[in-house]
């Protein structure tokens, strides 16, 4: 019997309006199939220069301790809990939505005695709530989502950073959503530790997770008295290899770099502020459009992302239907909703290379079309 053979590869050419991944720009794309170097080739050595360079001006700071970890935005989050608590550290987490959720998980696994404060899923944390949590449970780490992609909230955390620093605790943000879509001031906020991945605002595939980490979070690491309970994602190792030591620690994901490199590019020649506003006005558009048809947004006005959208879905309306009718005959991917929100919201990204308005013109006239 032969085998019969395969047909290449064909996927669907989809619009990604959900909360991720995004849509990816041709020259990312490019990138991807170009041949592969050696991982401590000279020339991916400069590349990873470049990209750490072009990492810190993404995320505005000057930490030595700037760059990619080879995974999704998960392996960001572990990568900053594993390394800096301990078992036995307390950890604070505030948990608005799935994943805030998942840190709270992940501080478990790495041995942390953690606590959590909740707010309903689409709030945000007041301050003054956090210090009274922080200083009723003297944390060594705070965890906290900077863009909830499950509820679309954007969290403030200036002040937070403030109040950790003067309560002797480090501050962590996911900041998977936020980057190049809202401002991520790591220096200018103070920041300790901070994690994203490449799917969402950066218009880059899944698979990398761009992390920094700040003095205070780096001497954290150094005054460790046990081994980072990971060795994939011990940032010691990592930043030996991404260092001037050049110290083989894992295959680096050659093309998924060379990927980033373009994507980051892509965003610095664009301009971070320019970025932003364009990210704003067509959520703007976008909004206008939602409020014509009679939906609302599941966070209250001043909370919301630009880049993801959380609306409420209209009253006896089948969500399930919906959803298969916009990609099947349109093409168009948007999110459901997801824990407390499940059967209750539409999460509608706009994210990177996606925020056009062709994009809003496009998923209003298929949305329109779906609810008459
Ligand atoms: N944090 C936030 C806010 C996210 O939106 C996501 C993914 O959607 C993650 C963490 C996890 O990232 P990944 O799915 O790339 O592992």
């Amino acid at each position: 019997m032969t085998t019969p053979a395969s047909k290449p590869l064909d996927p669907s050419p989809r619009v990604l309006l959900g909360p991720g991944p995004s849509n990816v720009p041709p020259r990312v794309l490019s990138a991807l199939g170009m041949p592969p170097v050696g991982h401590l080739d000279p020339e991916f050595v400069a590349l990873m220069d470049e990209m750490q360079g072009m990492l810190r001006r993404v995320f505005r700071t000057e930490n030595p301790m700037t760059l990619a970890v080879s995974g999704t935005g998960s392996a960001g989050m572990e990568a900053v809990v594993a390394n800096l608590v301990e078992p036995g550290d307390r950890m604070l987490v505030c948990v608005n939505g799935v994943f805030g959720g998942r840190m709270v998980d992940v501080a478990g696994r790495c041995g942390a005695e953690v606590s959590r404060i909740d707010r309903p899923w689409g709030e945000v944390f007041d301050p003054s709530e956090v210090e009274a949590a922080i200083k009723a449970h003297r944390p060594k780490l705070v965890g906290i989502v900077h863009a909830e992609t499950s509820t679309g909230a954007l969290q403030p955390v200036d002040e937070i950073a403030r109040i950790a620093h003067e309560n002797g605790a480090l501050l962590a943000i996911d900041a998977v959503t936020s980057l190049a879509g809202v401002p991520v001031e790591v220096d200018g906020w103070d920041v300790d530790a901070v994690y994203s991945g490449t799917q969402k605002c950066l218009s880059c595939p899944p698979g990398l997770a761009p992390v920094s980490f700040g003095p205070r979070a780096m001497e954290a690491i150094k005054a460790r008295k046990t081994k980072v309970q990971s060795w994939y994602l011990d940032m010691t190792l990592i930043g030996r290899y991404w260092g001037s030591d050049r110290l083989y620690h894992h295959t680096a994901p050659i093309n998924m770099n060379y990927a980033l490199r373009e994507a980051l590019a892509i965003v610095l020649e664009e301009g971070l502020d320019a970025r932003f506003a364009r990210h704003l006005l067509n959520a703007q558009a976008l909004a206008a459009g939602l409020k014509a048809m009679g939906i609302d947004y599941v966070p209250a006005e001043g909370h919301r992302l630009p880049q993801l959208n959380c609306v409420t879905i209209p009253e006896g309306v089948d969500d399930l239907a919906v959803r298969k009718r916009l990609l099947s005959e349109w093409n168009v991917e948007i999110g459901g909703g997801l824990g407390d929100l499940k059967g209750k919201a539409w999460r509608i990204g706009l994210m990177g290379y996606g925020s056009r308005r062709e994009s809003v013109t496009l998923v209003l006239s298929a949305l329109e079309t779906c609810l008459r």
